[in-house]
């Protein structure tokens, strides 16, 4: 699977509704300090299910709704939907029917946060599970945020096991057993 489009609306900076087309090869984005690049990351990184304010340089979760400026009022809600391209069908065996996912998560203040697969509503962990399977989760080291490559360095062994578990995409595994033997 491959990301091919992301739309932001009222997610940190992002106010006003926001596509991006992401080509196959390489994307770069270049832009003065505070533009915003890492925000996209950040919400590439939410929409898979982070579960970490912490991760998104926020104090809460409800930190990542657009906080307001001098002239223009806070929002209430951010919305962030990733579109991925399955044309080569490598995606997990129940969503592989369809040529194109799109994977959304919604948050309002005070209420949480709410996800959809195509359309259907979804609990957090079905989309944390998706991305898992994949290899690509929101704990991913194929995300790589400022100042993690010397967190890597300077891991103790059992976080390095983590990190790479989830780049060999066995963590979905680890989960789905342990909520095996709480059943
Ligand atoms: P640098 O080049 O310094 O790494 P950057 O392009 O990565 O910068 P970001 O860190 O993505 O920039 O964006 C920071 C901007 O996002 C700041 O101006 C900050 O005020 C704004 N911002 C973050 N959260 C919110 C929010 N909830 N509401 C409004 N603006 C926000
Ligand atoms: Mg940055």
């Amino acid at each position: 699977m491959k990301f091919s489009r992301l739309r932001l609306s009222g997610f940190k900076s992002f106010v006003e509704p926001t596509e991006l087309v992401i080509e196959r090869g390489l994307t770069g984005i270049v832009g003065p300090n505070g533009c915003g690049k890492s925000n996209l990351l950040e919400a590439l990184r939410w929409v898979m299910g982070e579960s970490s304010y912490k991760n998104m340089r926020a104090s809460g979760m409800d930190d990542v709704i657009f906080s307001g400026t001098s002239n223009r009022p806070a929002r209430n809600m951010a919305e962030v939907l990733v579109t991925m391209d399955n044309v080569e069908r490598t995606a997990p065996p129940q969503f592989n029917d369809n040529e194109t996912l799109e994977i959304s998560r919604r948050i309002e203040r005070e209420a949480g946060s709410a996800y959809r697969i195509n359309g259907r509503d979804v609990r957090a962990r079905d989309v944390q599970l998706l991305f898992a399977d994949v290899s690509t989760g929101a704990r991913s080291p194929a995300l790589v945020r400022q100042g993690q490559i010397g967190e890597i360095i300077n891991a103790k062994p059992q976080a390095r096991r983590l990190i790479l578990e989830e780049a060999a995409g066995i963590t979905g595994l680890h989960t789905r057993r342990h909520e095996a033997e709480l059943k």
